[in-house]
């Protein structure tokens, strides 16, 4: 049986860190699902696509080829062949990725992508519908998440660190916005399944945290 794990939460859950150090421990790739929304989003901007316009939105999910490689540093996301994995993690692409993701057509076409990719090779996938439409059948589903303040505290010191000025403040009401998006959708929206182990990371350490999901992982596969 191939090992998947199914992961969820909000943004700056600390899911992506987290994800990619479980699935070392694990031996096992870790696919980023929101760095292909976002990828998806950069490139409707830069071709100048309507955000609002679902089917035109649902035409370039259609036509463009979302996929991923992996080096040293971990995923890197294409698109048509060109690697964007640089270009993706501007305020204005998470905006946009949050932006396309409201589209069934679109969310058809990145379910199937990733479920394909997740049938042949052991990941932790992580995302906001893992649990609930990815990988309905996975044997472990995490739903990570913390506080908002905290979220964004987190957010906030890793622009600072990369000389990003942007307050605090700012920082918290862009966050809440991409929740209310994220969580109020029409079409899968963000909340924890009711299979899922919720892991609450607000006031526990990068460790701690990933020393928990691996015990859930131990347990699950024990059971
Ligand atoms: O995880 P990340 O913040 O990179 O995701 C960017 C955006 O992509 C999210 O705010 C969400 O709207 C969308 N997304 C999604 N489903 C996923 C992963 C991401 O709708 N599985």
């Amino acid at each position: 049986m191939i090992l998947n794990i199914a992961m969820d939460g909000p943004v700056g859950a600390g899911k992506s860190s987290i994800a990619d150090a479980v699935a070392a421990k694990l031996g096992i790739l870790h696919l980023d699902t929101g760095a292909m929304y976002r990828a998806l989003g950069l490139t409707a901007i830069r071709r100048g696509v309507d955000l609002a316009d679902e089917q035109a939105v649902t035409q370039l999910a259609r036509t463009i080829k979302v996929s991923v490689a992996y080096d040293v540093d971990g995923q890197r996301t294409l698109v048509d062949g060109e690697d964007v994995t640089g270009l993706i993690r501007t305020p204005e692409v998470s905006m946009a990725a949050s932006a396309v993701g409201r589209y069934l057509g679109v969310r058809k076409e990145m379910v199937a992508l990733q479920q394909r990719l997740a049938a042949t090779t052991p990941m932790l996938v992580d995302g906001r519908d893992i649990c609930l439409r990815v990988l309905p059948d996975a044997p472990v589903k995490i739903y990570l998440t913390a506080s908002a303040e905290e979220r964004a505290r987190r957010r906030w010191l890793e622009m600072q660190q990369k000389g990003d000025t942007t307050p605090y403040e700012t920082v918290l009401v862009d966050l809440r916005a991409r929740d209310e998006q994220d969580m109020n959708r029409e079409v899968d929206p963000l909340r924890p399944t009711e299979d899922a182990v919720i892991v609450d990371s607000t006031g526990i350490g990068f460790d701690e945290v990933v020393e928990q999901i691996l015990g859930i992982v131990k347990e699950k596969y024990h059971e």
